[in-house]
């Protein structure tokens, strides 16, 4: 580790665990009491910090403002039952953020600064996941241009911070999905594949106009044709047809790299299933619908795991699945969780330890 590289730790006096109960807690809302900031300047990083959570103080021309040179990550932490703690595959994560920086014009951040750091600071705020079934820290990396000056050029300096949030159980209902024919979340050759804050702030329109016709999120489609599948609001999804699973292919560059979808694929092709990346479009689905052969559709990611979907509609074509029925879906989601919390062998080392 470099000079500029050793963290420098101060310690909150009385923590905000004393007056919050970590049941059941709602996603996002409360934070830990410390935070990781480190500062990008003249080339390097330096003032890696642990300290306690605070708000920032930024001067309006900050770039990241204006021109949306942010990203981010999110990551879980899990207590065992012996209480060990331990982080689902941030190495993953790490790779994927830094294929963001790189997309970005960004610098890229240092293992010793974003897994060490994260290591230490969850360390520090350990008493912060909560020792629950289906509860979980999430972690949440992000860095930020930090120029101030208007123009639209990349920033020579960056702040890359990380937060905690305890979180509870996802309740997952199934879903209700419109296939998106109007917007674009990404083409090729753009940013789809990064997690930048800008795609997540071009989505939102799709989603409000989905929820206005009682639907809960959209199916992404391409930019050109409006036929071609991508990704399934905030997910990547899977189609379950005639015993075969299908996922939109990594190629085109429209879709994230999801941890969880390659976590799936992995147990997917150990319980014999077969799994094709590839092109899927609507047709396709429609078809195989009809000759019963859909058998599942369902989302993964880092907050629902697994999340069903139940109904899926595109112009007058509406297709309804029994969830109940299912096989595939409840096999995995049970699956990542025994995994995440520790409760079957971790046969694929996704579970780093603090
Ligand atoms: N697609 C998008 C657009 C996402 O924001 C996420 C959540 N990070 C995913 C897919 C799922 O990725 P992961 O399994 O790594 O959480």
């Amino acid at each position: 580790m470099t000079a500029a590289q050793v963290i420098n730790i101060t310690k909150v006096e009385t923590s905000k665990l004393n007056d919050l109960s970590l049941e059941n807690i709602p996603f996002g809302r409360y934070f830990s009491d410390h935070m990781l900031e480190a500062d990008y300047e003249n080339g390097e990083w330096k003032n890696v910090e642990i300290k306690p959570y605070q708000p920032l103080l930024f001067d309006p021309s900050l770039a990241a403002f204006h021109y949306g040179q942010a990203i981010f990550e999110g990551i879980k932490a899990y207590k065992s039952e012996s209480g060990e703690a331990f982080i689902f595959r941030p190495y993953d994560n790490f790779r994927r953020f830094n294929v963001s920086a790189e997309r970005m014009c960004m610098p890229t951040v240092p293992e010793e600064i974003f897994i060490e750091g994260m290591r230490q600071l969850i360390e520090i705020d350990k008493n912060w996941i909560p020792a629950r079934k289906d509860h979980s820290l999430y972690i949440r990396p992000f860095m930020i241009s930090t120029d101030t000056m208007l123009g639209v050029k990349p920033s020579e300096t960056y702040k890359f911070m990380i937060i905690l949030s305890p979180t509870g159980p996802y309740y997952a209902t199934p879903m209700k999905i419109n296939v998106e024919e109007r917007f674009t979340r990404a083409a090729p050759g753009g940013v789809g594949f990064s997690k930048n804050a800008g795609n997540y702030g071009g989505s939102m329109k799709a989603a409000r106009e989905a929820n206005k016709q009682g639907y809960d999120q959209v199916l992404w489609t391409d930019a050109v044709e409006h036929k071609w599948l991508q990704e399934v609001g905030m997910m990547n999804v899977f189609f379950l047809v005639n015993g075969v699973a299908l996922t939109p292919s990594l190629e085109e560059g429209t879709i994230l790299q999801g941890v969880t979808r390659d976590s799936v694929i992995t147990l997917l092709k150990e319980a014999g299933i077969p799994v094709e990346e590839r092109r899927i479009s609507i047709d396709e689905l429609i078809t195989a619908y009809k000759a019963g052969q859909l058998q599942e559709v369902f989302g993964t990611g880092t907050a629902a795991t697994i999340a069903y979907i139940k109904e899926l509609k595109y112009k007058d074509e509406v297709m309804t699945f029994d969830t109940d029925s299912w096989k595939t879906a409840p096999f995995l989601r049970k699956q990542l969780g025994e995994i995440r919390e520790s409760a079957i062998p971790d046969t694929h080392n996704w579970m780093f330890k603090i």
